[in-house]
């Protein structure tokens, strides 16, 4: 049968990030759309979890639990994927992680240990899976991004400027790869409830402020950002490289 524009069967995705919160729900919506996975985390045992959860709904599904942050331990297990499991076919940078203080007290630590893992993985991550999908001359790499790749919020000084160059190296690995007929995109979620999220979920002025500052008035719900995972992931996003797209029920283009 013909593959129609959004079909993904057949092919491989990683996700990185993908034991809980939103890699969880793309991981399951590309499923749904026909790819097998591969979940990543650091916590093995959250990892097996959310692989039985995907595997009890028929998904066909794998675990690779490396830490992004360490650029030889992500080379050795991209590789490992690619020679045991199969050609990565998509690939999702996710993982990531937020750190909130006034930007005049925060740590030293904090702001390497942030910038490692928000950054540092999406690169280790990228080129070792582009290393192999430049030999194909096929792929896909989605890196997730933030209101904060453009915006910032206070107390989060750190992340915001993490999430700032995510998005340029998106451009950047664009302008490296196209031409080997890769696919790089970013998706730059708005405000959603997950357990990264769980202190302003908790708070009710965050919350009201949220709700009265967002165009459509509400949180977001993480299977919103699904369409656009799979609509990046597909032969329909063919010729569209270095953009960023936004999901965030308006708010960046609003004051
Ligand atoms: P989350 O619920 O905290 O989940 C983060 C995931 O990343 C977990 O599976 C965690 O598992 C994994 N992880 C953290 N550090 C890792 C590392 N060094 N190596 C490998 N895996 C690691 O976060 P989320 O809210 O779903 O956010 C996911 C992504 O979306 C992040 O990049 C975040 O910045 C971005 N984002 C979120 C929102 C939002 O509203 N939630 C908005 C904009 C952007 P382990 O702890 O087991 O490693």
């Amino acid at each position: 049968m013909e593959k129609t524009l959004f079909d993904l069967s057949g092919l491989r995705a990683l996700i990185t990030g993908s034991s809980q919160g939103i890699g969880y729900a793309l991981a399951r919506g590309l499923a749904e759309a026909g790819a097998e996975i591969i979940l990543n985390g650091r916590n093995a045992e959250k990892l097996s979890i959310a692989a039985q959860k995907l595997s009890a709904e028929g998904h066909t599904v794998h675990q690779s639990s490396f830490d992004v942050t360490d650029h030889a331990s992500v080379k050795q297990h991209i590789d490992q994927i690619e020679e045991t499991i199969g050609a990565i076919d998509i690939l999702i940078s996710n993982a990531g992680i937020q750190k909130r203080s006034p930007l005049e007290d925060f740590s030293a630590s904090d702001w390497t240990e942030l910038m490692k893992t928000n950054l540092d993985g999406v690169f280790n991550t990228g080129q070792a899976v582009a290393n192999h999908m430049i030999k194909r001359k096929r792929g896909k790499i989605i890196n997730i991004c933030s209101v904060q790749s453009s915006l910032a919020r206070p107390t989060i000084a750190p992340y915001t400027a993490s999430k700032g160059a995510v998005a340029m190296l998106t451009k950047g690995m664009c302008t490296d790869w196209a031409k080997y007929n890769i696919q790089i995109n970013g998706i730059a979620p708005g405000y959603f409830e997950t357990e990264l999220n769980q202190a302003l979920v908790d708070d009710e002025a965050f919350t009201a402020w949220l709700e009265n500052r967002t165009p459509a008035k509400r949180w977001g719900k993480v299977e919103e950002l699904i369409g656009s995972a799979i609509f990046l992931s597909s032969e329909a996003s063919s010729f569209i490289n270095g953009h960023i797209l936004y999901v965030d029920g308006g708010i960046t283009s609003s004051l």
